[in-house]
């Protein structure tokens, strides 16, 4: 095989080895991340110490070296073909080449052999806590030569702060993700996946703030399912628990962003509607309605119907009072709804 032939298949052959490489590496989230200052501080630091001109914090992904951070020149990623990086993860350690061009794997690469010719490169392998050597840090130099034991030492400490570094933000990221989920989880009701009662009247009270400061219209609809006990007594709970979901799911698709939909309760549900007149939110609360009679729920292959009451509560920014007359408001008028033969809307105060 010819050299060239050679460092080719030596920089693209794929080994099991290399995929679970490659795996610990995506596990940290960093590729494509952008540009940070910690990180551009130690690669600048790791030029300084070793007194070359050049370096950087090379990743190396399955088919290019990503380069989070580089200090001298502007560089953000290469064919793995083309970078001294590739050398120092494939297996044989390759930490240091003293003069570039005088080794076969690297005097054809596109850096060596045109602008910045670079001559000499050391690096230390930034190593996954599992062991995996997922990248380098490593400095570079337009003339040949080998890095003193002591700046050796000194990159090897820096690879150490940069991968903990790497870590860190792994880990912040992680523990992000477990707070939203942990926020999901407090505030989303099991059964119909709406926000459950508490913060629900949280966002309310949130709502009723902002519609006062911005002067807008804020209205609430109250939705109570109608004969739900004879759903229970006559289906069974699960069902009328499928019922709920259902609704809930209903609910959720039929709503704006910036709505609100809610578990008040048992089988009473609520929306809040920022932003929206009485006659906009009646005009809601009259689709909706018809959306839950229309809707088909079953017990076994046995349809079911349900239909809802609902009232109307708003206020325009002029008589914006509080979250508990809102809703006192839209109950009132829902308990109309009941009165006046369900399975239908009432609005507002009168
Ligand atoms: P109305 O038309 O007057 O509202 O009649 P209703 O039967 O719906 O009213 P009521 O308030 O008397 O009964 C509500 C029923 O809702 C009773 C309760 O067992 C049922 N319920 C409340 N929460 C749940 C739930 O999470 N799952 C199920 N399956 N049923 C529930
Ligand atoms: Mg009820
Ligand atoms: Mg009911």
């Amino acid at each position: 095989m010819l050299a060239a032939e050679k460092v080719h298949t030596l920089f693209t052959a794929k080994s099991p080895a290399d995929n679970f490489r490659i795996a610990a590496l995506h596990r940290y989230h960093i590729l494509d991340t952008p540009a940070c200052e910690d990180f551009s501080f130690l690669t600048e630091l790791a030029a300084k110490i070793c007194e070359a001109p050049y370096a950087f914090i090379s990743l190396v992904d399955a088919e290019r070296v990503w380069i989070k951070s580089c200090a001298g020149m502007h560089m953000g990623e290469l064919p793995r073909g083309e970078s001294y990086c590739s050398l120092a993860v494939l297996g044989d350690a390759v930490t240091e080449i003293p003069d570039l061009r005088l080794d076969p794997r690297t005097a054809q690469m596109r850096l060596t052999v045109s602008e910045p010719y670079m001559r000499m490169y050391s690096s230390v392998a930034l190593t996954s806590s599992d062991g995996f050597a997922i990248g380098t840090l490593c400095v570079l130099d337009t003339r040949p030569g080998r890095l003193s034991d002591d700046k050796r030492a000194m990159l090897a400490k820096l690879a150490r702060q940069v991968m903990a570094l790497i870590e860190l933000r792994a880990n912040e990221k992680t523990l992000e993700a477990t707070v939203r989920e942990l926020e999901m989880l407090a505030t989303t009701d099991d059964l119909t996946g709406l926000h459950n009662r508490r913060s629900l009247l949280h966002r309310l009270k949130f709502e009723t703030a902002r519609a006062k400061r911005f002067r807008s219209p804020l209205s609430a609809v109250m939705i109570d399912l109608d004969h739900f006990k004879k759903i229970n007594d006559e289906h069974g709970h699960a069902v009328g628990d499928q019922v709920l979901t259902s609704l809930g799911k209903l609910l959720r698709e039929n709503v704006r962003v910036i709505d609100i939909p809610g578990r008040y309760g048992g089988e009473e549900l609520c929306v809040i509607l920022p932003s929206t007149p009485l006659e906009g939110a009646c005009k809601f609360a009259e689709t909706l309605r018809a959306k839950i009679e229309a809707q088909v729920h079953y017990a076994g292959t046995q349809p079911v119907h349900v239909t809802a009451s609902l009232g109307v509560g708003s206020f325009d920014h002029m008589e914006i009072a509080d979250a508990e007359s809102l809703l006192r408001q839209a109950d009132t008028a829902l308990y109309r709804a009941k009165h006046g033969g369900r399975n239908r809307v009432e609005c507002g105060a009168t």
